[in-house]
């Protein structure tokens, strides 16, 4: 079977967020599994970009509505992801350093989709499954079915996963336009709520539908950011998949970015030369139990409850834990955040930035991970914690409720909470600091999270039947 991927991240040419992880991750494991795939994305300019060989593979016009832009298709030459890479370079559009967060993103993202089309349709072999990720690429399998122009493509199978459906992409009616002439009997494929929305559009169009854990997929039909009703209607072709992760990049065994590779055989030792350097690094005591959060510092992952959260629990625990935070996003947040870095100098830290190597080192170094989210889809982050050895403090919502089961529970290793409040967050905690004085508990908590089953290998074949059930 050949598949094609087609999204607006990919590890390690472009990350924001668990979106890249998966499509760097999902299409090496169907290539183990003995089919083809491949992944197409925009070509920013990314560090990746600059220190890979790459070759031309096409070269195209488009048109987006009264604007023609010209682009080049590029492959990675030398295969080294496991699977073939390709980036589409669109000048004024695509050659930018960030993924997103410009005005024109609309603009960016619709002509991305139409430049991978036009490149499709003229290719010399049709994909068996095309896969498409998020809203960015969510007017895909519209466009293949109702543009006159990409009539070719129509009998393809698409399959769309959704990473998170809080972001829609929507646009008003008029740049309706931008996309090749379509058949306008469809106009209401395009539509929700008066607008045009690529989410909306590509559930409605798409084969198959997935979300990124089965707990996502129930909690959606009840908070999904307006689109409910259109869980509840097309909830026949829809399903969850849990992500994995790829142990290529996340084994304490192998990972280069820590400083002490450690397995389970040796935890204790691993853990603790890791913990001493971001205890060193940060100027905090050892001895304290280390909470961290790694993540964007918005409304969905409560970010904004963490400031009062870690005042509150230094108020009612004095010296009893550090804490260190990685991230950004909300400027009110990032601010609040920092702000109280003075009242616990020695205890607490944050870093407002994206640092993957930090990042690596602190799923290594901690003794807890905090992640109080509102809404999560899957969350790569607990599972990445639970194969460092680091305790996930989790609320009960979508792929955490899926992957973390409470350590007074049978076979449990983490510590869940019901809301994601104040009270439930130090509620957490202090569970957190009275589980760190039972070193032995720890220490069996830790095993046991180590050896959960959280490959890529079970999920890609999922996948792989859930293709097999559209073909
Ligand atoms: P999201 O909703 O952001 O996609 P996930 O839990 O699915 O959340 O994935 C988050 C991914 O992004 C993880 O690989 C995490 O380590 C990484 N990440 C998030 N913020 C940062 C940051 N500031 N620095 C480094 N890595 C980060």
């Amino acid at each position: 079977m050949e598949i094609i991927h087609i999204s607006a991240e990919c590890y390690p040419m472009a990350k924001a967020g668990g979106l890249a992880d998966v499509v760097g991750a999902l299409p090496k494991y169907q290539q183990d599994l003995g089919h083809v795939a491949k992944v197409v994305m925009p070509m920013y300019r990314t560090k990746f970009l600059y220190e890979n060989e790459w070759t031309v593979e096409h070269k195209g016009n488009l048109r987006m509505g009264e604007a023609y832009y010209d682009f080049t298709i590029i492959r990675e030459a030398s295969n080294k992801l496991g699977f073939d890479l390709y980036c589409v370079d669109i000048n004024g559009l695509l050659d930018r350093e960030k993924i997103y967060g410009y005005d024109d993103d609309t603009e960016r993202f619709t002509a991305f989709q139409i430049a991978v089309l036009e490149w499709m349709s003229q290719w010399q072999h049709r994909p068996d499954i095309v896969h498409v990720h998020d809203h960015h690429t969510g007017l895909i399998p519209f466009m293949m079915q109702n543009c006159f122009v990409y009539r070719y493509l129509a009998s393809i199978k698409t399959v769309l996963t959704i990473h998170n459906a809080q972001y829609q992409g929507w646009m008003s009616w008029e740049k309706a336009t931008y996309l090749p002439a379509w058949d306008t009997w469809k106009w209401g494929l395009l539509e929700w709520d008066n607008m045009v929305n690529p989410l909306a559009c590509g559930i409605k169009c798409a084969h198959k539908v997935t979300t990124v854990s089965p707990g996502y997929m129930r909690e959606i039909k009840y908070n999904a950011n307006g689109l409910e009703f259109l869980f509840e209607l097309e909830a026949g072709k829809c399903t969850g998949i849990i992500n994995g992760i790829d142990y290529a990049v996340w084994d304490p065994a192998i990972d280069t970015y820590i400083l002490s590779n450690f397995s389970t055989k040796k935890i204790k030792e691993g853990k603790h030369l890791n913990k001493k350097k971001l205890c060193d690094d940060f100027g905090f005591d050892i001895q304290l139990p280390l909470f961290v959060f790694i993540g964007r510092l918005v409304g969905e992952k409560a970010a904004d409850l963490l400031p009062e959260s870690i005042s509150r629990a230094f108020d009612q625990m004095p010296g009893a834990f550090s804490f260190l935070i990685l991230g950004s996003g909300e400027k009110y947040v990032e601010a609040a955040l920092q702000n109280i870095q003075e009242q616990h100098v020695g205890y607490y830290n944050t870093q407002i930035a994206y640092n993957e190597k930090l990042s690596h080192q602190m799923y290594a170094g901690a003794d807890f991970l905090l992640m109080p989210s509102r809404v999560e889809p899957c969350g790569l982050n607990q599972l990445y914690a639970m194969r460092y050895g680091t305790v996930p403090v989790v609320r009960r919502t979508g792929g955490l409720r899926d992957t973390v089961i409470d350590f007074e529970d049978e076979g449990g290793y983490g510590i869940c909470f019901n809301n994601a409040s104040v009270a439930d967050i130090i509620h957490g905690m202090t569970r957190a600091v009275k589980l760190y004085k039972d070193p032995t508990t720890m220490q069996q908590l830790r095993w046991r999270m180590m050896q959960v089953e959280t490959s890529w290998e079970r999920s890609a074949l999922q996948y792989i039947d859930l293709y097999l059930s559209i073909l």
